[in-house]
């Protein structure tokens, strides 16, 4: 069996000519955050709609927890939850009596309703009408919609959009407990990197349809390039040496900046200069948003 409870080969959909999902492989490692990142029209609300079955791909495969989505959606959908573009309720009603209605339509067990509003911190609200709710409470009863049937894999689109900071700290409260004390797998969309880098430990990125990385996001600290900046008495000299040597060198304000790989590193670049004598150096370090910038051409707020 796969060790992903998503795994998605060559998926594909197109609108028209435009390709909004372009052949995308995606891997999502059971018990994580997996955060699912990407412009406004990258193609992540296409890719959730596909992973859920509400479009189908003109291309490719989905296999959640092991099983071909195609040939068993019912039985895959049963233990999936997902808050896609927002929550749907009825207004006039309670938390509690939403809940039990889809308990009903669902035919779920009524007697985990309270745990779940526990579980959404809901529950001293949840005799209270729900068109008196705020926005992020709204977001919370959804999240307890989706909670109610008890499933392994959490699919959220985009669940911090229009939220205030409070909001945004409950909901990102409320994943990681999820995931790390109830063992749920939680897949969610942003276009906010820091949103992401907050809860996640898996990450992919979604460019004009295509995944352009997918990995830890330890591992996408890992390209941050550490870069010395270096001066020396004959800079002209120094950095011909460095260029012919093949070393990645530029001339910044008059300063060597170069960028240390595992073949050119620090005593490497010593050797080099040691004729010309250094004066002054400083290691500089990539921030996330640089790492991020370098990979998508974009800052860190897509
Ligand atoms: P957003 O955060 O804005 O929802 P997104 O990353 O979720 O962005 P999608 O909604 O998946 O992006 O859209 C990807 C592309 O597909 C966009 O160019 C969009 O215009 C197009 N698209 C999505 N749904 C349809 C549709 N039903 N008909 C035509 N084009 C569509």
């Amino acid at each position: 069996m796969s060790e992903y409870i998503i795994e998605t080969n060559g998926l594909t959909r197109r609108f028209g000519k435009h390709v909004s999902v372009d052949h995308i492989d995606l891997r999502v490692p059971e018990g994580k955050i997996y955060g699912f990142l990407g412009a406004n029209g990258a193609g992540k609300t296409t890719t959730i709609r596909m992973l859920l079955s509400l479009i189908r791909a003109d291309e490719g495969s989905v296999q959640i927890m092991g099983k071909s989505l195609q040939h068993e959606r019912e039985k895959i959908l049963r233990n999936v939850g997902s808050l896609v573009e927002g929550p749907s309720y009825y207004g006039h009603l309670s938390a509690y009596k939403n809940l039990k209605i889809i308990c009903k339509l669902m035919d779920l067990p009524e007697k985990d309703i309270d745990q779940v509003l526990d579980i959404v911190r809901l529950a001293p609200y949840a005799k209270k009408t729900v068109k008196d709710y705020s926005l992020g409470m709204k977001q919370r009863l959804g999240i307890a919609q989706a909670l109610i049937r008890r499933p392994k894999l959490l699919i959220l689109d985009e669940p911090i959009n229009g939220l205030d900071p409070a909001g945004i700290q409950e909901i990102r409260n409320l994943m990681l407990s999820l995931c790390h004390e109830q063992g749920i797998t939680i897949f969610l969309s942003s276009h906010i990197l820091s949103e992401i880098q907050s809860v996640a430990e898996e990450i992919g990125i979604i460019q004009n349809g295509k995944l352009i990385f997918q990995n830890s996001i330890k591992e996408l600290e890992n390209k941050r390039r550490t870069k010395l900046l270096i001066e020396t008495e004959n800079q002209q000299e120094a950095f011909r040496a460095l260029s012919s040597a093949g070393a990645d060198v530029v001339l910044q304000d008059g300063k060597l900046l170069i960028s240390l790989t595992e073949k050119m590193d620090q005593s490497r670049i010593f050797n080099i200069l040691q004729p010309f004598s250094i004066q002054h150096m400083q290691e500089l370090t990539a921030s996330f948003e640089d790492i991020f910038l370098t990979l998508t051409g974009r800052d860190g707020s897509l």
